[in-house]
């Protein structure tokens, strides 16, 4: 048995961040016609909660599934896309929800993804950041908190498919 994982962030801390996040997305987006492409399967609960936290009038939601592959929890940057978009993003304004840029290597495949079905920008909104394990630098517009570099789960985010419906974020302690 794995032990219930220990609080990093709680769900009020995410809440209110969210709630900042979506403040700043409704201000910066006004008058536009925005996508937000949220991430499968780990940003489900970040999305649903960030497209309630945005107020305008014109926001549709899309979702891109990603698989990973790599070695237990090492991302290897070798990315399959199990869920594709359903509907053109061309001459939109697309906002990709992402969970977590650990190492950028899934964000750059997919920044180089969009890129070809020529959307008018993209941006990206990510809950969490993990600096020290960079091998891609990605500049993410939207930030929710940049953690220390430790495997967490919770909020959508799993361990072997387990945990994403831990209402914070949560580490698995050794
Ligand atoms: P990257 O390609 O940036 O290394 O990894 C991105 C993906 O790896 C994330 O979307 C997430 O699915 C997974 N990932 C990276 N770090 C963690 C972590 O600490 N916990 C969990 N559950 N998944 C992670």
């Amino acid at each position: 048995m794995i032990p219930k994982p220990s609080v990093m962030l709680s769900s009020e801390a995410i809440a209110a961040r969210v709630r900042e996040l979506g403040a700043k997305i409704t201000q910066d987006y006004k008058g536009r016609h925005l996508v937000l492409v949220s991430i499968l399967k780990g940003s489900f609960l970040f999305a649903a909660d960030l497209a309630r936290a945005i107020d305008l009038e014109d926001v549709r939601i899309d979702f891109l599934g990603l698989r990973s592959y790599g070695s237990g929890t090492e991302s290897s940057g070798v990315v399959q896309i199990t869920h594709d978009l359903t509907f053109p993003v061309e001459n939109k304004d697309v906002l990709i929800v992402e969970d977590i840029v650990d190492t950028g290597l899934s964000m750059q495949y997919l920044l180089d993804n969009l890129a070809t079905r020529k959307p008018s920008s993209v941006k990206i909104c990510s809950l969490l950041h993990k600096p020290a394990r960079t091998r891609v630098a990605i500049s993410i517009d939207y930030l929710g908190f940049t953690i220390e570099d430790k495997f967490v789960v919770g909020y959508g985010l799993d361990y072997a498919e387990k945990f994403r419906n831990l209402p914070y974020i949560g580490v698995i302690e050794s």
